[in-house]
């Protein structure tokens, strides 16, 4: 196991350090924060505009949010129960001039300079979806809610990976309704994300997933949430063959956002809701892994799809 794990480790540091050599990723420092040049955030854009797109015949509305959420919302999301371990908060100096004096001491010293800041009305966005039920609290006409939103969203898993990044753009398809249609809405993407991915050329397939959950509570709900199929995920190789990566992932939350931000449908009782993310620089990458660094080279029916 051991072997694999160090073998699979050696492929994605060869994927990086070739992405970066390439000049398609720009090295920051940090482990899984990167910059990006021209053409791989043209492609990434291209990406963008084909899950547009694929949900276009359905008319969503769309909506975009920068990638900071309110604290009151993470707090009602459950977010913290769930996930503390990836959450990021933004805090920011409110000292008075001996204060300041003190913090820049700490910096020249090279010593921890944080406590000087304090918590301010934000924090990372999670995921693209969150301000959507935030913005929707309140009584969801008949036919309920779609929406289109794009955001970077942040994780705190720093990793060698390059497609497991702190920082990262996901694109979502949000729908909000009655439970019926929810889970039709649901099961009726697997078909259309199956299909994006084959469009593309990438070896993808589907898997029943769960959320990686914080601590022992967390392997239970993990647990149900695989045995309900509520979180599926299609998944396709980018830095290591035998070790694929998700894509796209279909999450059914069944009432629980309904709950959480007061959203009902018309009957009053709590919404159900489900989105459908794609990881836009993680299909960038996908695409990079399965077609070559040249991308002038790629197969002419994947130049097409993505128009170029
Ligand atoms: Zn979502």
């Amino acid at each position: 196991m051991l072997v694999i794990e160090e073998a699979a480790r050696a492929e994605r540091t060869h994927f990086r350090d070739e992405l970066v050599r390439q000049g398609l990723l720009v090295a920051t420092g940090v482990a899984g924060l990167f910059g990006y040049n021209e053409e791989f955030e043209d492609t990434v854009g291209r990406v963008d505009r084909q899950v547009t797109a694929l949900g276009q015949a359905d008319h969503p509305e769309v909506m975009r949010f920068p990638p900071t959420i309110s604290r009151a919302c993470i707090e009602r999301s459950g977010y913290l129960e769930s996930f503390p371990h990836f959450a990021g908060a933004v805090r920011s100096f409110d000292g008075d001039a001996r204060a300041h004096r003190s913090l820049l001491r700490r910096v020249e010293e090279e010593q921890d300079w944080s406590a000087g800041f304090a918590p301010t009305d934000v924090v990372l966005t999670p995921a693209a979806c969150y301000p959507v039920y935030d913005a929707l609290t309140g009584t969801l006409p008949d036919e309920g809610r779609l929406v289109d939103v794009m955001s970077y969203c942040f994780r705190h898993e720093p990793s060698d990976d390059p497609a497991r990044l702190q920082t990262f753009r996901m694109h979502e398809h949000v729908r909000l309704g009655d439970e019926t249609a929810i889970r039709t809405w649901h099961a009726s993407w697997l078909t259309r994300a199956q299909g994006f991915a084959s469009d593309l050329g990438l070896d993808a397939r589907a898997v029943v997933a769960s959320d990686p959950f914080f601590g022992r509570a967390g392997q239970l709900l993990a647990a149900s949430q695989r045995d309900q199929r509520l979180k599926l995920e299609i998944v396709a190789p980018i830095a290591s063959a035998g070790c694929p990566t998700a894509i796209i992932s279909l999450n059914c939350h069944q009432d629980h956002f309904g709950k959480s931000f007061g959203i009902q449908t018309a009957d009053g009782s709590p919404a159900h809701t489900a989105c459908v993310g794609f990881g836009l620089e993680r299909i960038a990458l996908a695409l990079y892994s399965r077609h070559g660094f040249r991308r002038s080279a790629w197969p002419r029916h994947i130049c097409g799809v993505l128009g170029l």
